[in-house]
């Protein structure tokens, strides 16, 4: 019989903290901007310049860490990760070994019906690495330091993930809690989220971890499934083959769906870690936790439970809504101001996810404003515009953010309300379709419909269908 085999994954996650200014100077956190114009003395490694902490990476990382069920050190210190490579100026990045600020949390995870908690083993706070941009025509690789000291924290789980949708599951809980702490946008596209996944596999049943890999470069939640899966083949088939696998850091490469050895693993001792001699240790006390509790936003789970009393809206919906901060936060607003939170909903439910898939964009990345959603559903609920004009305005929003009140105006859009007008093309209609008119006078109910069709097709779908429909009873009555 084949063997069965159980795949083991543990995470390494580098979340980027949406904090103003870098871990150690004062220079811009923000994105893009011109190579090496974010940079100083301190962030580009010259000598004698020396480090000052960033009291709100602290911050940022006390709250993830209370958040995601951690113990936070008491006394946190930071220590030296030496190694050379040129996107580390100084040789040496500071990070934190021995006493890390956040150690043994938990997050629960659902998958399917099952709820399961991945333990979280530690969370550290270090500085990330310049940029270095290889220009394959002209053979020359440059550098770019403006990433250089912006500030990270790393998540290491214990090995406690079985399935790639455990860790879809395990990575989307940890994005959601970060992003409505508004400690990170959490971006894997733009890396201010990234994982390094750590694989192994073992025969079913057996009690003992296997030999594991780490692979890299997983910039999308479908890149991290597709390289669970092939690594775990790859693992396989070695086992298969009486061949050991290999502990090392592999490269994946999402286009030929393969992993690539990078190079060896190497241990704690190859980076000759040492306490950072430039740094006095962090010491947080039960009032600086309590404060940081206290300004803790509203979490998910709290606003799921707010949303069932305050909306009537489903829980389904509800759970999708909360899922994402950024759409939670427009649901909320544009209730506020139409009130009519179910309409509001069922704008973000139907149309606005299908738009997300078709385009492929994550909620987070949603254009249009909540004053602008209100204006639509007010629009709609004064029956100044019908349903398929305002699918048709909405596409717009989505793409531009267009102000629905002056894109109907421009466009002629409102329905049209004069009896006169309307009576004008009805009577045309049914002049134009005698054999309709007649059959509907004979009973055929469902003759009607092409006339409606007809007279809404004059008027550009500005007529109110229900209304249509009446008059044309009434005339052929
Ligand atoms: P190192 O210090 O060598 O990087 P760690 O013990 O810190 O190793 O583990 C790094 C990551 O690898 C953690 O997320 C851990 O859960 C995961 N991991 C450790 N052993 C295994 C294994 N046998 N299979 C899968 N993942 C593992
Ligand atoms: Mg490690
Ligand atoms: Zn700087």
């Amino acid at each position: 019989m084949a063997k069965q085999y159980e795949t083991v994954i543990g995470l390494e996650v580098h979340v980027e903290l949406a904090t103003k200014t870098k871990i150690f100077c004062s220079c811009s956190t923000s994105f893009g901007g011109a190579p090496n114009t974010h940079t100083c003395p301190v962030c580009t490694g010259m000598p004698g310049s020396l480090p000052v902490l960033n009291k709100q990476v602290v911050e940022y990382a006390i709250a993830i860490g209370l958040a995601t069920n951690c113990e936070i050190t008491r006394v946190c210190k930071f220590d030296r990760k030496n190694y050379f490579y040129p996107d580390n100026p100084q040789n040496y990045q500071i990070s934190q070994l021995y006493l890390p600020i956040a150690r043994n949390g938990y997050v629960e995870i659902e998958t399917g019906d099952t709820k399961k908690k991945v333990r979280i083993h530690e969370m550290h706070m270090e500085e990330d690495a310049g940029k270095l941009v290889h220009d394959e025509w002209d053979d020359t690789s440059i550098v770019d330091y403006n990433r250089s000291g912006v500030p990270l924290v790393e998540i290491v789980s214990e090995p406690d993930m079985r399935s790639a949708d455990e860790v879809l599951a395990y990575l989307e809980k940890l994005r959601m809690i970060i992003q409505y702490l508004g400690a990170s946008d959490c971006k894997l596209q733009e890396g201010s989220m990234r994982a390094d996944v750590n694989l192994s596999v073992r025969e079913m049943g057996s009690g003992k971890f296997g030999t594991r890999t780490e692979m890299k470069n997983l910039n999308s939640f479908k890149a991290i499934a597709r390289a669970i899966e092939g690594e775990r083949q790859r693992q396989i088939e070695l086992l298969e083959e009486g061949r050991a696998v290999v502990q090392e850091t592999r490269r994946w490469d999402d286009n030929k769906e393969y992993s690539y050895a990078m190079r060896s693993k190497e241990d704690a001792q190859d980076y000759r870690y040492f306490p950072e001699p430039d740094l006095v240790p962090v010491m947080i006390d039960e009032a600086w936790i309590e404060k940081i509790k206290m300004m803790q936003p509203e979490l998910r789970d709290e606003k799921l439970a707010r949303y069932k009393k305050e909306y009537e809206i489903p829980e389904y919906d509800a759970r999708i809504i909360t899922e994402s901060k950024h759409m939670a936060d427009i649901f909320e607003k544009a209730a506020a101001i139409c009130k009519n939170p179910k309409k509001v909903s069922n704008w973000l439910m139907v149309e606005t996810l299908r738009l997300l898939k078709e385009s492929g964009m994550e909620p987070e990345e949603i254009r249009f404003s909540p004053e602008n959603l209100a204006k639509l559903v007010k629009l709609t609920d004064s029956g100044d515009i019908n349903s398929s004009v305002a699918k048709q305005v909405f596409v717009k929003m989505f793409e531009e953010n267009t102000d629905p009140e002056s894109y109907v105006k421009e466009h002629g859009l409102r329905t049209v309300n004069d009896e006169g007008e309307l009576r004008a093309v009805l009577e045309q209609v049914i002049a134009d379709n005698p054999q309709a008119a007649a059959d509907y006078k004979s009973g055929k109910e469902k003759a009607l419909g092409a006339l409606v069709g007809q007279t809404m097709k004059i008027m550009r779908g500005k007529a109110n269908p229900g209304q249509v429909n009446q008059r044309l009873k009434e005339l052929l009555g």
